[in-house]
């Protein structure tokens, strides 16, 4: 614990992070934020120095007073004029560095002297010189400076203790900047093999795509010329890199700025067909970019292990799409693109400590997790149609409801089953709970509603509500991304609180029907063993959960002689505890 801290920190033409190992893990350090600091500086109203996200924000207004993609003039001998004062690329990105130091020490409580900082592959060494001396300018000695892609690809095969050779294409689409590279990892160490790409091709020209489209919708439906207005600008562009993100996850999206001029207001619907037609030229020439890089590097498609995905603007689907085409693999994407490289820089940080680290942590959910449902079809009844609530690749953490309905009336039961999979038949996936919710015999139709709650632990909480009554089932799964083995991932607890809130009968499914209520001598072994749960000592509890599963299973399966024999065993045990 005497080793000094050293923080990882990714510098960046738009965007900065910095990342710590924690125990053996990086993580982003966060104040309460996202973790990404606008690499932007500029000087406010009442001439005070400002840096981040306020900085970035006055850009497009006060042009004159902000800097922006300093990392653009590192290692060139020039100054850079802000308000009435002049600093070199040092000092500027120093400032952006010296923000970084502070928060780190403000959320790890101690001071903070040390640094790995990335930089693009590309970088010559006059410009790795110059990154040093803007640390040395935050008071941070850097220890090393590493490669951008090297830093990616540590942070997805960091971890991996195995040797063997395994080849990388790190495609990297930021702000202002594209690189690709292709890296070799062996015995954990990374090479970069080539590196290409244009410094000047990123997110701001796709956020330029739109703006210049908004400009002409304005000129066409109001007969109004924006473009010296400086105040409109910025907010265009604004508008322009909102949608940009938005077109990400949605196939359309709706652009509106209110007065624009007096009473003109701009509201106009972007697709994301129209967006990629206007950014489709830049695409194909980062797609020229990949195969020169695997030219230079003198490799064929079929040597690529992985594709990695970073920089922000990777986040365009037609980008995966098109890697996926040429290279017919699918791109990696289960670390965030914006926060890959700060999270390797985090990694060789520890290393330079002399921690082992154990990887970075996956912040998407690898798997889909849904529930069981009845549903009529084509074909009749369906009664283990899989319903996905979280589905794979999303963003942790997450939470989602959905809504079911009873299918008789006088339904007195449900069972919310929890799967994990990808089949639409249920019983095709893993089941990694099971709960019987006690319904209150209303009509056929009566809502239930089904909520999912999974964090970055993998602790998935469910709740079910019927609305009618407002009665509720809570239950807790501990470690659902270990679900390979289904019996492991059930904790005791979640098993009993998934128990001591059901009711007395069920069947799987949304949709129940009153027939299959469960005989009332298993009810009452069921309800005995319910109140002698708490009493129980840890052992007999979980052999009391195992006991009550299959009897719960043996009814589903409607096997009530099966049921009854287990439930002579259940109350054997029962006897012995008071
Ligand atoms: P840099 O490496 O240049 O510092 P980043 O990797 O932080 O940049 O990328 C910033 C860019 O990514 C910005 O242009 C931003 O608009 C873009 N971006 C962020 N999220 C998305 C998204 N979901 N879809 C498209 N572009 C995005
Ligand atoms: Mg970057």
């Amino acid at each position: 614990m005497n080793t000094p801290p050293i923080i990882g920190i990714d510098l960046g033409t738009t965007n900065s992070e910095v990342a710590f190992v924690h125990e053996t893990r990086p993580e982003i350090l966060r104040d309460g934020d996202d973790g990404i600091l606008p690499s932007c500086v500029g000087v406010d109203d009442d001439g005070r120095l400002i840096v981040g996200t306020t900085a970035r924000n006055q850009a497009v207004a006060y042009p004159e007073r902000t800097v922006l993609s300093v990392k653009r003039e590192m290692g060139k001998e020039k100054e850079i004029p802000l308000a009435e004062k002049r600093y070199t690329p040092q000092e500027i990105s120093a400032l952006i560095l010296k923000e970084l130091k502070e928060k780190a020490e403000k959320i790890m409580g101690r001071g903070v002297g040390h640094a790995v900082i990335t930089v693009p592959a590309y970088f010559t060494d006059a410009q790795r010189q110059a990154t040093k001396e803007a640390g040395a300018i935050a008071g941070l000695e850097v220890v090393r400076i590493i490669n951008e892609p090297t830093a990616a690809a540590l942070a997805y095969e960091g971890s991996h203790a195995g040797d063997e050779r395994r080849t990388i294409l790190v495609y990297d689409l930021g702000g202002g900047t594209f690189d690709v590279s292709i890296v070799q990892i062996e015995d954990r160490v990374v090479e970069v093999l080539a590196s290409t790409g244009d410094n000047r091709l990123g997110g701001d020209d796709f956020d330029e795509r739109i703006i210049q489209w908004l400009v002409r919708e304005l000129k066409q439906q109001h007969h109004l010329d924006v473009t010296e207005n400086r105040a409109v600008m910025a907010r265009l562009k604004s508008c322009a890199e909102k949608a940009k993100v938005e077109l990400s996850q949605a196939a359309t999206t709706r652009i509106e700025a209110d007065h624009i001029a007096e009473d003109i207001h701009l509201s106009v619907a972007l697709t994301r067909e129209a967006f990629e037609g206007m950014i489709r030229e830049e695409i194909d020439r980062t797609m020229q970019s990949v195969t020169k890089a695997l030219q230079d590097a003198g490799i064929t498609p079929g040597d690529i292990d992985r594709i990695l995905l970073v920089g922000g603007s990777s986040r365009i689907p037609m980008i995966s799409n098109m890697l996926k085409d040429k290279l017919k693999i699918d791109p990696s994407k289960e670390i965030d693109p914006d926060l890959c490289v700060a999270l390797g820089a985090g990694i060789q940080a520890a290393r330079e400590m002399g921690i082992d680290t154990s990887g970075v942590l996956i912040d998407i959910t690898p798997y889909t997790f849904g529930t069981s449902a009845a549903e009529f079809n084509d074909e009749g009844l369906d009664p283990h149609v899989f319903v996905p609530l979280i589905k794979r690749n999303t963003k942790l953490p997450v939470s989602h409801t959905e809504t079911f309905y009873t299918m008789v009336d006088n339904q007195d039961l449900a069972l919310i089953q929890v799967f994990q999979g990808e089949e639409s038949n249920a019983l095709d996936n893993i089941l990694i709970g099971s709960y019987r919710f006690d319904l209150s015999n209303s009509e056929a139709g009566s809502m239930i509603t089904l909520k999912y709650d999974l964090d970055l632990n993998g602790i998935l909480k469910l709740e079910a509500v019927e609305k009618e009554t407002g009665r509720t089932l809570n239950a807790v799964i501990d470690n659902v991304f270990a679900c390979e083995d289904p019996d492991r991932v059930r904790t005791s607890q979640e098993k009993i609180n998934g128990f001591s809130s059901m009711g007395a009968a069920a069947k799987p499914g949304k949709a129940h029907s009153g027939e299959d209520t469960i005989p009332p001598d298993i009810t009452d072994t069921l309800t005995l063993a319910r109140e002698k749960l708490d009493v129980a000592s840890k052992e007999d509890q979980d052999e009391i959960i195992d006991l009550m599963e299959e009897i719960t299973d043996a009814v589903e399966d409607k096997n009530f002689e099966k049921a009854r024999i287990i439930c002579d065993e259940l109350e054997d045990l029962l006897f012995y505890i008071d």
